[in-house]
């Protein structure tokens, strides 16, 4: 994958897929590339989560919480 030609232009994430974390208890993920950190949504209540780009830590801990 030398040549990745991604027309995404607003965002330079270049279309970042989420963590699994992310993708089992969030939506609307969102990388914030000038800032380095990416957010999600709660599915159930809709609270914001943000964190550092690259890190789950936050989103998981989330997740612990309200499943446990
Ligand atoms: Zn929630």
């Amino acid at each position: 994958m030398a040549s990745d030609n991604n027309t995404d232009t607003n965002l330079s994430s270049k279309s970042v897929k989420p963590p699994e974390v992310v993708k089992f208890a969030f939506k609307e993920f969102i990388v914030d590339s000038k800032e380095n950190k990416w957010k999600a949504k709660c599915t159930t209540c809709n609270e914001s989560i943000t964190e550092t780009r690259g890190t789950t830590t936050g989103f998981a801990r989330y997740v612990f919480a309200i499943s446990s």
